[in-house]
Order: C-alpha cells, then sequence, then structure tokens
C-alpha cells in the first residue's frame, strides 16, 4: 500500500512519488531516520505527518496551497529553503545527507550544500538535454532548469542515475563524471505478480477470451500513446477480440486533461471507441488486478528516464512491448521479456504486439523470464540496500569536511539521518 499522499500517475506527479515512497521505506528497514520534505498542495496536509511506513514527511507552505504547473513552482523556492532552514532551527538538526530529487530540488540541495555543508545526492529522473531536445525557443525557465541540472551535476557529492542510458547523456553534459553510482529503480514484487489471470478478469469484469493490451501512466505526449492508438488501429480486424485499457489520471486544468481530450478525439477519428477503455487513476495497490488481466504491456514513449511501469509489468509475469529508448531498453530483453521498437514507429508495434497475441505460449515464457530478471535486478530491497551503502560511504569519505561545516553553524552531527526531497506536486 502506498501513503496516503502519493498522487501518482496525474497531475504530473507520476513515477518519482512510487520511488520516494518505496526508498524511504527501505531506508527506515536499513536503519535511516528519514524525513521528506514537500510542498504543501492543499490547506488539508498537515505540517508533519509520521507515516506508518516509518519515514516522516514534513509539508512545506511555499506558494499557493494547491496543485501548480511545474513551471511554476521555481519562483516558491526560496521560501521552501527558508521554511527548511527553519524547520531544521526548530528541531536542533542538520541533515548530513540531503537526496534531491528532479532539478527543482536540486537548486534547494545545491544551496544546502553551501551553507551547511549537507552532503548532496542527487537524482534527476529526467533531464532537460533530452527533454528540450531540437526545441528551438527555449523559455527563460527552460534555460535555468538546464543550468541548475548542469551545476548539480558538477557540485553534488554524488549522483544517482537510474540506467546506462541516463549516463551516456550525463557524460556528454559534463568533461569528468567521477560521482555517478548506476542504482535502478525497483518495483514490489510482494504486489505484483501475486494475481491469477481468471481472478483479475473477473474482478475487472473482462471475458477470458477477450486480448487485452495495458498501458499505464501519466497522460503526457511525451508517452507516445498516440503510437499505441495507431499501432491497434493496424491490428483491429473482426476476429481479433481487442480491448485496450489505458490507466492514468487527469486533473482539471492541467496538462493530462489536455492530453486526455487529444487522445479521446484521436479514437473517435479512427473508429476505435469500442476498442480503447480509458480507465482513469487507478490507485498504485490496485494496479496489480490490471497487470494480471492483461497480455501484455505497452510503453510507447518517446523518451522514458527510466519506465518503472515496464518493471511492474515484468514482476507481473507480463511480456512488454515498449519503445526502444532510455530506461526501457535497459529494462526490456527484447526478444526474452517482450520487444523494443523505435519510439512513435506504430508499424514496429503493432507488428510486436501481433507477435505476441498470436504465439501465447511464447508470452506466457516471456513473463517468466521478466519476473526472474526483476527479482535479480530491479527490487527495491536491492535499492535501499545499494543507497545505504553509498551513503555510509559519503559519510566516511567526507566526515571531516562535514563535520567542521556543521559544527561551525552549531549543530550537532548526526549520522543516520537522510532527508529525501521532493518539491512538485
Ligand atoms: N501509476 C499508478 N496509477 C496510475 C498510473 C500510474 O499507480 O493510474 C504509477 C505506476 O504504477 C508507476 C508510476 O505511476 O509506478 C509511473 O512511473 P513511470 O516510471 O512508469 O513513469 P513516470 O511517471 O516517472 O514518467
Amino acid at each position: 500500500m502506498p501513503a496516503p499522499w502519493l498522487d501518482q500517475g496525474a497531475g504530473g506527479a507520476g513515477g518519482q512519488n512510487v520511488y520516494l515512497h518505496h526508498v524511504a521505506q527501505g531506508l527506515v528497514k536499513e536503519g535511516w531516520q528519514v524525513d521528506v520534505f514537500t510542498r504543501r498542495t492543499t490547506i488539508k496536509q498537515e505540517g508533519v505527518v509520521d507515516t506508518a511506513f516509518g519515514y516522516r514527511v514534513v509539508n512545506v507552505t511555499a506558494g499557493p496551497e494547491e496543485l501548480i504547473p511545474r513551471e511554476k513552482i521555481y519562483e516558491h523556492l526560496h521560501k521552501f529553503l527558508f521554511e527548511v532552514l527553519r524547520y531544521q532551527k526548530e528541531h536542533g538538526i542538520c541533515y548530513p545527507i540531503v537526496h534531491t530529487n528532479y532539478w527543482l530540488s536540486a537548486w534547494v540541495g545545491l544551496k544546502l550544500h553551501k551553507i551547511q555543508g549537507s552532503l548532496q545526492v542527487h537524482t534527476f529522473h529526467s533531464l532537460a538535454s533530452i527533454k528540450f531536445k531540437g526545441k528551438s525557443d527555449l523559455d527563460e525557465m527552460d534555460t535555468i532548469r538546464i543550468s541548475v541540472e548542469k551545476e548539480v551535476l558538477e557540485k553534488a557529492n554524488s549522483i544517482v542515475s537510474t540506467s546506462p542510458e541516463e549516463v551516456k547523456h550525463l557524460k556528454k553534459m559534463t568533461s569528468a563524471l567521477d560521482n555517478v553510482s548506476i542504482i535502478s529503480c525497483g518495483t514490489d514484487q510482494r504486489l505484483f505478480g501475486t494475481m491469477d489471470r481468471t481472478t483479475a478478469r473477473m474482478f475487472l469484469n473482462v471475458p477470458l477470451d477477450t486480448k487485452v493490451l495495458l498501458y499505464v501512466g501519466r497522460l503526457d505526449p511525451r508517452k507516445g500513446i498516440e503510437t499505441l492508438l495507431q499501432a491497434v488501429k493496424n491490428l483491429i480486424s473482426e476476429q481479433l477480440n481487442l480491448l485496450v485499457l489505458i490507466v492514468g489520471g487527469a486533473v482539471a486544468g492541467h496538462e493530462d486533461s489536455v492530453e486526455l481530450k487529444r487522445l479521446k478525439n484521436i479514437v473517435l477519428k479512427l473508429n476505435l471507441k469500442d476498442v480503447i477503455k480509458f480507465e482513469g487513476l487507478v490507485e498504485h495497490g490496485m494496479l496489480k488486478h490490471y497487470y494480471a488481466a492483461a497480455n501484455m504491456l505497452v510503453v510507447p514513449s518517446i523518451y522514458e528516464p527510466f519506465g518503472m511501469v515496464a518493471v511492474e509489468a515484468m514482476a507481473s509475469r507480463i511480456p512488454v512491448v515498449a519503445s526502444d529508448v532510455g530506461g526501457l531498453r535497459y529494462i526490456v530483453v527484447s526478444g526474452e521479456t517482450g520487444y523494443v521498437c523505435p519510439p512513435s514507429d506504430h508499424g514496429a508495434f503493432s507488428k510486436a504486439i501481433d507477435f505476441i497475441l498470436s504465439n501465447p505460449k511464447w508470452g506466457e515464457e516471456a513473463g517468466r523470464k521478466g519476473r526472474k530478471r526483476v527479482e535479480q535486478h530491479f527490487t527495491w530491497d536491492n535499492v535501499a540496500s545499494k543507497l545505504n551503502d553509498l551513503y555510509k560511504m559519503l559519510l566516511e569519505k567526507y566526515k571531516k569536511y562535514r563535520i567542521s561545516a556543521a559544527s561551525e553553524l552549531g549543530f550537532r552531527t548526526a549520522t543516520r539521518q537522510v532527508w529525501h526531497f521532493r518539491t512538485e506536486p
């Protein structure tokens, strides 16, 4: 069960929340005290929440107490920083490690590193240099983001990259790259893969003889859902009893609701309204029904820094057809646990989907292999254990520097606290 503050799959939040929840929980098991600082997005949120998972969430008032677009968050970061410093003062603590997630948090982490000597570990989750590739009219916020990402890459004590593909991009951004570790994202292998298809189909009211294609994730043009719709159009025939479930939420007034409208228009234009079903946001714990019910997951992203949904599907023993980009080309072993196809190439997607639907035994075997790969490489326990080793190594390596920086400010130095950081909704 995810924490109540998680709002995955809508409003731009997505996988980072799933990541933070599991990493925080795993680090607590490893013996760390973990405080997650986040921007308050509703007046209902209490200031400090002790979760049932052992970590604490500190909701900071910085900017309007409502969901706001990411581009509007930067202007509230000074206030965020001020509130963090105030919290530390009130509680007489100075976090020895600040693990920042996404570029907005990186900005605050850089300041804290400078002010109080906190060691900064950073995970990008998404890179501007890839996101804006080919974009000719960069606005002011894009330019600020690019410079913050470059600065954190050069100054953080450690960068946690989630895939070898991301490291390749980071190498292009700086001349010396000696602070990077690859620690991928994980999945909950005890949540996914514990349900059989018949039970899941009964739960979702889907007949057993229907072929089900599944998409899970945010509704964002970068996710390439249009490619899936086109691929389905190529496949459709009277003999094929096909259902496509699209799982992911949209918040009125946000970009995802614009994308939902656009996708619904494409569905109408392609005459697919009997085949495509928009399921809306599904609570993370309930997703296991969808993965178990599906014949495969399709991840047609134009770019994907990691792609946790692919790992969730593999843990659920179903094959994955994904774009040959980013983390997906590392997660999916093409020809073994599914297939990767060139992004936006709907012809290639429909061929791969058709092959798996026509060869159910191959699909089952791919599902088994996927599960094995997840157990070997992509569990949260694995991720937490690697982060534990990394933090311990950093505390040892920067011992002298940290103690002198903290004592200058009159702080006591703790060794087992870590502060995870998330500034976006
Ligand atoms: N998710 C969810 N419910 C939904 C849609 C998505 O719980 O309705 C979760 C999904 O299970 C996954 C995360 O949101 O854990 C998406 O992560 P991913 O890395 O695939 O994409 P991101 O959002 O980071 O781009």
